[in-house]
C-alpha cells in the first residue's frame, strides 16, 4: 500500500480523534524515523517523550524478544520475576517504597487518586474529601484523570467528573493556600507542566506545597509521567528540588515504547491506603513490560544517561536561547533538561508542519509553545541539525 492508500484506510476505519500529520511512519534507527516513502526525519518528539533510548537499541530489543519467547502474560494472581526486578529498580531509583504497575499514564493517575482517597477515608471514614489540582495541568483522558486536568476544552463535554476538585494557579503558592481546608486529601501537580506549555515548578512553590502537605497530612502527588525518567537531568524531576512526593506517577519513558505506567508510594501511604481487593489490573505489570522496564533502568545506568542529559541539555538550551535572540517570532524559552519549550508569536502548528517538511519532528504544547522532548541519547550534532531545520521552518512562517 502507498501512503495515500494507508491514510484513506485509516480515515475509514480509525475513530477520528486526532488530526494526524500526513505521513506513515515505518521504522526507526537511533534518533531518526523513516516513513513509508523512505523519507528520513530527525525526531525531537520521541513519540511524546516516550522513546528515551531512541530507536533500535539492540540490548533493549533483545531483552524484549527473549521475554516474548519465555512468557508474555500471567495476570497478577501469580508472581513473575521480570516485574519484581523492575519494581525493585523503580524503588531504588526513586527512594519511594511500593509500586503498582499500570498500562498507561492516565491509569497511573487513577490509581494515585484512589490511593489518596483511600488514605483519607481510612483516617475519618468520610467520602467528601477534596483534591487540589493546577490550572493548565494535564493528567490524562480517563474520567478520574480528567477531573484533575485543568483544561476546560478536555473536560467540559464529559462533566460531571468524579470527586471534588479545586484548581489553583501553578507557581502561585497563595492560590494553593486559599484552597486548603480540613477536607483536602491531596495536592496533585506535574513537577514540570508538559502539555500546558512547559512550565517548571519554581523551587519555593514546590517546597511551599510540600510544607503545606506535611503540616496538614495532605498527600503530595507528583505527576512525573512526562518529566520523569531522566528527562530533566535527574532520574525524577522532583529530585532536582530536594523534596519527595508521597505518591509519584510514571509512564511514557518508563517502558521506552511498551505500554506501561506506574504509581509509586511511600511506605506511609502503602500502610494506610489500598489493600487487597481495592485495586487491580489484568495486564498491568505483566512479564513482558517487566522485562522492558527492568532493561530500561539497566541501560540508563550503563550509559549514564542522566549525566548525559545534564550535559547535552546545556547545549540545547544555549542553541534555543540563540533562537530567542535571533528571531522576533521566538518570544521565550522555558524548560528543564531535555524538556524544553519555545514560546512563539506565530501559529505553532504551522511551524511544526513546516519543520516536518524539512525532515524534523517537533510537537507543540499549549496554544503557542513548540515542544522539544527528544530521545535522551541525542548528541550535539543532532541539536545542530535540529536548529538548522527549524530555521528553515521559521523562514517560511514569518
Ligand atoms: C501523557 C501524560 C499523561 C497521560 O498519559 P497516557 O499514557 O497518555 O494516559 C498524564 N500526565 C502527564 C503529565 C502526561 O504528560
Amino acid at each position: 500500500m502507498g501512503k495515500e492508500a494507508f491514510i484513506d484506510s485509516a480515515e475509514q476505519h480509525i475513530l477520528h480523534t486526532y488530526n494526524r500529520n500526513q505521513i506513515v511512519l515505518e521504522r526507526g534507527e537511533g534518533v531518526y524515523l523513516y516513513d513509508t516513502d523512505g523519507c528520513k526525519y530527525l525526531d525531537f518528539a520521541a513519540g511524546i517523550a516516550v522513546q528515551a533510548l531512541g530507536y533500535g537499541n539492540k540490548e533493549y530489543n533483545d531483552a524484549l524478544k527473549q521475554q516474548i519467547d519465555k512468557l508474555i502474560h500471567t495476570s497478577n494472581l501469580y508472581y513473575n520475576a521480570p516485574i519484581i526486578e523492575a519494581a525493585g529498580k523503580v524503588c531504588q531509583a526513586s527512594g519511594l517504597d511500593r509500586v503498582f504497575f499500570t498500562n498507561s499514564g492516565t491509569e497511573a493517575i487513577e490509581g494515585a487518586l484512589k490511593a489518596a482517597k483511600k488514605y483519607a477515608y481510612e483516617k475519618d471514614g468520610c467520602t467528601d474529601h477534596e483534591i487540589i489540582a493546577m490550572e493548565h495541568s494535564f493528567h490524562g483522558r480517563t474520567m478520574g484523570a480528567l477531573s484533575v486536568t485543568g483544561n476546560a476544552h478536555y473536560r467540559e463535554p464529559f462533566e460531571p467528573l468524579p470527586g471534588i476538585v479545586k484548581f489553583a494557579e501553578y507557581n502561585n503558592l497563595d492560590s494553593v493556600k486559599a484552597l486548603v481546608n480540613e477536607k483536602t486529601c491531596a495536592i496533585i501537580m506535574e513537577t514540570v507542566q508538559g502539555e500546558g506549555g512547559i512550565y517548571p515548578a519554581e523551587k519555593e512553590f514546590l517546597s511551599g506545597i510540600k510544607k503545606i502537605c506535611e503540616e496538614n497530612d495532605i498527600l503530595l502527588i507528583l505527576d512525573e509521567i512526562q518529566c520523569g525518567m531522566g528527562r530533566t537531568g535527574a532520574m525524577f524531576a522532583w529530585q532536582n528540588y530536594g523534596i519527595k512526593p508521597d505518591i509519584m506517577t510514571c509512564a511514557k519513558a518508563l517502558g521506552c515504547g511498551v505500554p506501561v505506567g506506574a504509581f509509586v508510594v511511600t511506605q506511609k501511604v502503602a500502610d494506610a491506603s489500598l489493600k487487597p481487593g481495592d485495586h487491580g489490573t489484568t495486564y498491568g505489570g505483566n512479564p513482558f513490560v517487566g522485562a522492558a522496564v527492568s532493561k530500561v533502568f539497566d541501560i540508563f545506568e550503563e550509559k549514564n544517561l542522566v549525566a548525559h542529559v545534564k550535559e547535552i541539555s546545556a547545549y540545547l538550551e544555549e542553541q534555543l536561547d540563540k533562537l530567542v535572540e535571533e528571531y522576533d517570532l521566538v518570544a521565550a524559552r522555558r524548560g528543564m533538561g531535555l524538556m524544553q519549550g519555545l514560546e512563539l508569536s506565530v501559529p505553532v502548528g504551522e511551524v511544526s508542519s513546516k519543520a516536518l517538511e524539512h525532515g524534523l519532528i517537533v510537537i507543540t504544547a499549549g496554544s503557542n509553545v513548540l515542544r522539544f522532548v527528544p530521545p535522551l541519547v541525542i548528541e550535539k550534532e543532532h541539536v545542530d541539525e535540529m536548529v538548522e531545520k527549524l530555521k528553515k521552518a521559521f523562514g517560511e512562517c514569518r
